[in-house]
């Protein structure tokens, strides 16, 4: 068996990966990314970004390609490996992919989250068969027809927004309470965009056979049942982190799963840092890559380097 060998390990290429690999190669540290995917993260698929400074409006898929790019200068990129097992071996890790096995000095963990599912009957059945949990992805094939989002976050007002742009016939957003948690921009872009609210009802099951029919939806005020019909249903109640790797490696977690770590993006385990949105807080592309530039130069203080700050 050839075992590769790196500094520094950077697992999963969003935001936080990408601009650690260009800070890392830039420290002078040999490093490796390694992404289960193609790289680009959640980010890969926001229909609009307008809060990175120097791109007034660009799609998170053009941002993260011109990003990976970028980063691709820098470090070797391993994308579609997806890593199997991580271990600590003294002052190293020992990381195996089902392509190849790495020894490293220090990792840092960009996993990112992934959609939170709802968990109602009919949604794994029926997901590709009219449910989604992304406007950008699958909104086309619902043009001219009636979709509902599920969720009352930004996320969710923004795919409504989103939806009703590529032309959907009509757009509801469906919440379980009687407020929005969205910023007030995007409830008034999506009403003024002719978005319809429906407040104070849950989801209780999605129906149909071969694609979805309607939906069981619950009044919470009057408890009330009733059938809407939709052609498709967009998902969007925030995210969970991908920790899966952390937990191997024995990381600190918070409440909600979320790695905790210090002002320089240190874990608990000594080698270990973590960037991004896996670190919880404000989840952001801007944030992403200042946590990514942080832990990158954090990292050389495991690896016998120095930088100047
Ligand atoms: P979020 O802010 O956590 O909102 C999730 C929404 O889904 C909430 O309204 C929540 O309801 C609802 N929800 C959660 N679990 C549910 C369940 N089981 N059944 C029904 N509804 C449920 O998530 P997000 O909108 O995906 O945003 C995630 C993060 O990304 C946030 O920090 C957000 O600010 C950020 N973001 C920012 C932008 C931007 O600035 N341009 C764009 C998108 C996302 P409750 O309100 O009742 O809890």
């Amino acid at each position: 068996m050839v075992i590769m060998n790196y500094e520094l390990a950077i697992v999963g290429s969003g935001a936080a990966g990408f601009t650690g690999a260009i800070y890392a190669k830039r420290a002078g540290i040999k490093t490796v990314v390694i992404d289960k995917g193609i790289g680009g993260g959640l980010a890969n698929v926001s229909p609009k970004i307008e809060n990175f400074p120097g791109f007034e409006s660009i799609s998170g898929m053009e941002l993260m390609e011109k990003m990976k790019k970028h980063a691709s200068n820098y470090a070797d990129f391993r994308f579609n490996e997806e890593i199997t097992e991580i271990n600590k071996i003294n002052d190293s890790f020992k990381i195996s992919t089902n392509k190849e096995t790495y020894n490293v000095k220090a990792i840092i963990l960009c996993t990112g989250t992934e959609y939170r599912k709802l968990n109602v009957t009919g949604e794994k059945e029926l997901t590709g068969k009219g449910v989604s949990y992304c406007a950008t992805c699958d909104g086309f094939f619902f043009k001219d027809k009636k979709v509902a989002v599920i969720g009352g976050g930004n996320s969710a007002l923004i795919e409504s927004i989103y939806l009703k742009q590529i032309g959907c016939k009509e757009v509801y957003v469906i919440h379980r309470r009687d407020q929005l948690r969205a910023e007030k921009a995007y409830q008034d872009e999506a009403i003024e965009k002719g978005v319809k609210l429906i407040f104070n009802t849950k989801l209780e099951s999605i129906n149909g056979d071969q694609k979805i029919e309607y939906l069981t939806l619950n009044d919470v005020k009057t408890d009330k049942k009733s059938k809407f019909f939709v052609d498709g249903l967009f998902i969007s109640i925030g995210e969970v982190p991908q920790n899966d790797l952390a937990k191997q490696l024995g990381v600190k977690l918070d409440e909600k799963g979320f790695i905790v770590t210090d002002r320089q993006l240190r874990t608990n385990i000594k080698g270990v840092y973590a960037a991004g949105d896996i670190t919880g807080g404000l989840r952001q592309v801007i944030t992403a890559c200042a946590e990514g530039a942080i832990a990158a130069l954090s990292s050389t203080e495991s690896l016998g380097k120095k930088y100047p700050y």
